[in-house]
């Protein structure tokens, strides 16, 4: 199966719960860069201070501060066999870095799947989330910011990767089996 992944789709579109799926299935690590915020902006530093207030808002952090961000992580040792990309790149600007940064470590992207899944439904998920986590950007003003945001910024990026010929598009709808089990389908090299 191929190991060098991006998961692309709105937020609450469960690219979270399958990427965690795939780490046991494929053995390579979950790139999150919401996971890597979120844990700098709880131990303080730099990172976290400046990327708190937009992510609290539902808007993306700057491009600089991500990008350094996923590639210190790509270069880590455990990335060399594979990784899924999750939530990064979200910008033309970061996914025109994540190649630079991919032809310098001499490794190509393998598929980019995205999950698709009605909006509504999304918010659904969001609300229950917010109940459940407590995650301090899923209240209903950083949701619809986070909506908008991806539709503006991050959509576009399906047709950069349908134009590399390694788009994969599903449906997200479904429990996380059948999900996982599209995903997989669409893995086989
Ligand atoms: P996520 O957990 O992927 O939904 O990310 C949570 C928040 O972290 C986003 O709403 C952004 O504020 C920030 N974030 C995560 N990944 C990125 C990214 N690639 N570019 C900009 N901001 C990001």
């Amino acid at each position: 199966m191929l190991r060098r992944l991006l998961l692309l789709g709105a937020p609450g579109v469960g690219k979270g719960t399958q990427a965690v799926r795939l780490v046991s299935r494929l053995g390579v690590p979950q790139i999150s860069t919401g996971d890597m915020l979120r844990a700098a902006v709880a131990a303080g530093t730099d990172v976290g201070r400046e990327a708190r207030g937009y992510m609290d808002r539902g808007e993306l952090v700057p491009d600089a501060v991500v990008i350094a961000v996923a590639e210190a992580r790509l270069r880590q040792p455990d990335a060399e066999r594979g990784f899924i990309l999750d939530g990064f790149p979200r910008t033309a600007e970061q996914a025109r870095a994540l190649d630079a940064i991919l032809v310098k470590l001499g490794r190509a992207l393998e598929r980019c799947v995205v999950l698709s899944v009605d909006e509504q439904a999304l918010v659904e998920r969001l609300r229950k989330r917010a109940e459940l986590e407590g995650r301090s950007d899923d209240n209903e003003a950083a949701i619809r910011t986070r909506m908008q945001v991806y539709r503006k910024q991050t959509e576009p990026l399906i047709d950069y990767y349908r134009g590399r010929g390694i788009l994969v598009e599903l449906d997200g709808v479904g429990s996380v089996d059948e999900v996982a089990a599209r995903i997989e389908g669409a893995l086989a090299a």
